[in-house]
């Protein structure tokens, strides 16, 4: 079964490592599509409540995202909410779309390998365990 939500943040980011107007602080309201796969909870009957996915994706409204997240691209940020997103739920599976502008989003879910590089793939070891690693090499 699938669920699926939509959300947007306001919020400010400068890119530190992009040569031109964006290394700049200057801000977007990103459109966040969620989708969540899996089997639900057979006592509450839900994949996941939709308020807990709203309260990850207000958590950034009105921030600066640089101080929670490297390097804020438009990609580190889909990263950042699918992380988040399986703290709260190991067992599902997301796909994660955040739209920077109308016409240009970055998407990833959990198994895509590129989605655990880096910090992100330490921070997702933690939280799911061993397994995590093994699954994802
Ligand atoms: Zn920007």
């Amino acid at each position: 079964m699938k669920i699926k939500t939509e959300r947007k943040f306001s919020a400010a980011h400068k890119l530190p490592n992009y040569d031109g107007k964006c290394s700049r602080l200057h801000g977007h309201t990103w459109k966040v599509e969620v989708t969540i796969e899996g089997e639900p909870d057979v006592e509450t009957g839900m994949l996941m409540d939709f308020i807990e996915i709203k309260n990850i994706i207000d958590g950034l409204d009105h921030q600066y995202l640089n101080d929670f997240i490297e390097n804020p691209t438009v990609e580190n940020i889909a990263r950042y909410i699918l992380n988040q997103l399986a703290r709260c739920q190991p067992r599902s599976d997301f796909k994660i779309r955040v739209w920077e502008t109308e016409d240009s989003f970055a998407e990833v879910d959990n198994r895509d390998k590129t989605a655990s590089l880096g910090e992100i793939k330490e921070n997702i070891g933690e939280i799911i365990g061993e397994n995590y690693g093994r699954v994802t090499g």
